[in-house]
């Protein structure tokens, strides 16, 4: 029997765990507030709770469902990459950033976490993609990314997680209930669904879904290419939700939401960088009211497509027009960057052939239709 992970109770479910344990309920916010705390090592230390819950605590329950193996700091502290394992033993990573404050501004802390070790989508650009789908994450052990980022930053003293953003390893709309159940768990930690951003690469059901949950999620969507033909290629599920579809699947959730949605555009020297396309990307922002995030692409292993020059992407910017904003991701020194995660698993060499395949066509052929 795999052992209870405090993380995936509601404080009532915990508090109802524990009156079931002939334990007063208020024992919950006590063994809550030590799960955000920096230093706590596990149950043993919590010494304000009596010995025999400790006890007990040790004997039916696990502290986090994740292992840390490894972290590894960037841009001088700012971000940090969390290296972890899972119960079952996958392997996962998370990424800490911190924005400080500034011009009155209030300072951010964000996790960016993952949803799934690996990813089933295989996106050209992206190192998770070339894994393909280990596992699906448990609400736990998303929940946990953000508690243990907690626990870094008040032994640090900068203060609690504020954002999150499902921007890590995966695609949490193909892990839709747990992706959702940990949003409601977060809620809980201090983190209201307004302060969450999830990233998908396009499942439209699942934002049609999402849409009527009514959580008020921030959602971004991966576009990356202004016409199905280049898409198809780029990101393979386009093939099932073409572009038109997808669109109006923003249009229905940001009506829904009140929130505007995010166009994330991964900027690939001659492949999508073309002037056709900014203006094309322009026009389809205006039609969803959405924002564009122009991400100049983060090199990856195994693969030679770049980034356009900082002066091309910003001319691209710039033919897109006001709604675009370029976006350095951080900790790219780190490999902690936008579409880097890959944990220190290698891709499976026929997935990683496929993959490659699909690559030097993108780069042997023109980018598409002219404008
Ligand atoms: N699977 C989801 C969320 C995780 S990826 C999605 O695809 O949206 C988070 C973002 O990083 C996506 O916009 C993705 O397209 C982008 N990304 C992937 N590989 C990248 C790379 N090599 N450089 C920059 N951004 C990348
Ligand atoms: Fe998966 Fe997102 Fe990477 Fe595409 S970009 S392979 S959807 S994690």
């Amino acid at each position: 029997m795999t052992a209870l992970a405090l993380s995936s109770l509601s404080r009532e479910e915990l508090r109802r765990w524990l009156e079931g344990r002939g334990h007063p309920a208020y024992r919950a916010d006590q063994i809550r507030r030590h799960l955000l705390r920096a230093g706590e090592g596990g149950f043993a230390s919590m010494s304000d709770l009596p010995l025999q819950l400790r006890t007990e605590l040790e004997e039916s329950a696990v502290w986090s469902s994740l292992e840390v193996l490894a972290a590894t700091i960037a841009d001088r502290g700012l971000t940090e990459k969390l290296l972890l394992r899972t119960e079952a033993g996958h392997e996962v990573e998370a990424v800490m950033i911190t924005h400080p404050a500034w011009d009155g501004s209030r300072g951010r802390r964000t996790v960016c976490v993952s949803s799934q070790a690996g990813c089933a989508i295989g996106c050209v650009f992206c190192a998770t993609g070339r894994l393909g789908l280990r596992a699906n994450l448990t609400a736990a052990e998303i929940v946990d990314q953000v508690l243990e980022a907690a626990r870094r930053w008040d032994a640090a003293s900068v203060g609690r997680p504020t954002n999150v953003v499902l921007m890590g390893m995966g695609e949490p709309l193909q892990n839709y209930h747990q992706v959702v159940l940990a949003i409601h768990l977060l809620h809980e930690w201090g983190i209201s669904p307004r302060q969450v951003v999830l990233s998908t690469s396009g499942l439209v059901p699942e934002i049609l879904r999402l849409a009527e949950e009514g959580l008020g999620v921030r959602l971004a969507i991966s576009l990356h290419a202004t016409h199905d033909e280049l898409r198809d290629r780029l990101v393979p599920i386009n093939r099932r939700f073409p572009i038109a579809s997808l669109l109006d699947a923003a249009r229905k959730y940001s009506a829904a939401s009140g929130r505007r949605v995010t166009l994330e555009y991964v900027l690939i020297r001659g492949v999508n960088d073309d002037p056709g396309a900014a203006r094309r990307l322009g026009q389809m922002a205006a039609s969803v009211h959405g924002h564009v995030n122009l991400i100049p692409m983060n090199p990856i292993p195994g693969s030679d497509l770049r980034a356009p020059s900082a002066a091309a992407c910003r001319d691209f910017a710039a033919l897109v027009g006001p709604r675009a904003t370029i976006r350095h991701s951080r900790g790219d020194r780190a490999t902690a960057a936008c579409g880097q995660l890959r944990a220190s698993l290698t891709p499976e060499p026929r997935r990683q052939e496929r993959i490659l395949a699909r690559e030097l066509a993108l780069v042997e052929s023109p980018s598409g239709p002219p404008a």
